[in-house]
């Protein structure tokens, strides 16, 4: 029986299982984690590929019991527990590709957790609620565009693959799902400065109605920024790059 609170929508459908498995670039990668396998729908696919070395993050018992008796190929210790928790030093592997069908409660903690960790993840394909996968892909001026656009957008190039329809899940979630990649493409100009940039983003888009100079009163503003032209505009107008260059600017005059 599924569980709500862990985000428990199983995949029925073999073919888009296939399909979504199918869209990561195997041959670059020896090492894999899918997060959230439940009973091993992507598992399954995933272990047809014998060059690579499979890791599952699941937190359920229940799941994890079934995956150890059914997928036998499965190492035990290469169950990493709860993805929100690792720091990627279960193994010394340097790069893995992230695949899931993800618990919807958690996509944007998830999301953070790649981008806190985009040095080790080259390439991420999974699946999460439709309108989270459009919020990732959006661009600037689109009700969409938020602070989940911006962060993830700056560390990697995001492609909006399919929709999956949610008669195809057991039980079906209540929204249409949306599989999205992300191939690891760090913005220039971001180094050193990530800790300020994730705060104006933020910031500015806690108050997405408000211009930059009300948004952003609550952080201290370098005085020479003040009358900056970005300022009078509201950070849903801003790329990717402006809030890049609005950050390399503050720290500049910090
Ligand atoms: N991959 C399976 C499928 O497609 O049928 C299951 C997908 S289901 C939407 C999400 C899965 O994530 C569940 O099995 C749930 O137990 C697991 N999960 C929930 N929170 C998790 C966490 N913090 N870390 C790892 N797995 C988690």
């Amino acid at each position: 029986r599924a569980k709500k609170h862990l985000g428990q929508h199983f995949l029925t459908d073999e073919n888009i299982a296939k399909k979504i498995v199918n869209s990561l670039s195997f041959q670059e990668y020896h090492h894999i984690l899918e997060v959230g396998p439940g009973m091993g729908v992507l598992t399954k696919y995933l272990l047809e590929h014998p060059k690579q070395e499979i890791y599952v993050a699941e937190i359920d018992n229940e799941s994890i019991e079934y995956l150890k008796q059914n997928y036998l190929q499965l190492k035990d210790e290469h169950f990493i527990g709860d993805f929100l928790k690792t720091d990627f030093s279960f193994t010394e592997l340097g790069q893995i590709a992230v695949i899931g069908n993800f618990p919807y409660n958690i996509s944007s903690q998830i999301l953070f957790k790649i981008i806190d960790y985009y040095n080790h993840v080259p390439e991420m394909v999974g699946m999460f609620q439709k309108e989270v996968a459009e919020r990732t892909a959006a661009v600037p001026r689109t009700k969409e565009y938020g602070i989940l656009s911006v962060l993830v957008q700056a560390y990697y190039d995001v492609h909006y693959l399919f929709t999956v329809h949610e008669n195809v899940f057991n039980p079906p979630p209540k929204v249409k799902s949306g599989v999205i990649q992300l191939i690891r493409n760090p913005k220039p100009g971001l180094e050193y400065h990530e800790v300020l940039f994730k705060q104006i983003v933020k910031t500015g888009f806690n108050q997405r109605r408000k211009k930059l100079s009300n948004a952003l009163k609550s952080l201290v503003i370098p005085e020479v920024l003040k009358s900056h032209e970005f300022m009078d505009k509201r950070a849903e107008e801003l790329s990717v790059e402006d809030f890049i260059e609005f950050t390399q600017l503050w720290k500049k005059y910090q």
